[in-house]
């Protein structure tokens, strides 16, 4: 199973925070972890391994929601910062687009990626 983890800057902290109370979860075999470049950083700064894409507003938002339109992505936990602007705006809606095309779940914030690790 491949999970997308995105936090925009806002809310990287949080998502560390949430990976690492998760720890037994998103250490599983079966898992692979996917983020755009600076969370995947974080993400692998804080022990996990992660294929990490380009940078957010280079284009990762971009290659993640083309590994969900090519079936190769299976959730995507993105820690949105709704109180910033984002350059790369067009790029975040296509992500959440080709999630409900493909109905792939998306949790956007922290109270929905606590509900996701429960159904893993
Ligand atoms: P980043 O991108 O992980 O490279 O910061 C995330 C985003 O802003 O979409």
């Amino acid at each position: 199973m491949e999970i997308a983890i995105i936090a925009h800057d806002g809310k990287k902290a949080e998502m560390v925070q949430f990976l690492n109370e998760h720890k037994a979860i998103f250490h599983q075999k079966n898992i692979t972890l996917v983020s755009t470049g600076t969370t995947g950083k974080k993400v692998k700064k804080a022990g996990f391994e992660v294929l990490r894409m380009l940078s957010g507003p280079l284009g990762g938002d971009a290659q993640i929601a083309a590994r969900v339109a090519e079936g190769k992505c299976n959730m995507v936990i993105f820690f949105r910062d709704p109180l910033e602007k984002h350059p790369h705006e067009p790029d975040v809606l296509m992500l959440m687009r080709l999630c409900d095309v493909h109905d792939v779940p998306l949790a956007t914030n922290l109270a929905s990626a606590e509900l996701f690790v429960k159904a893993i």
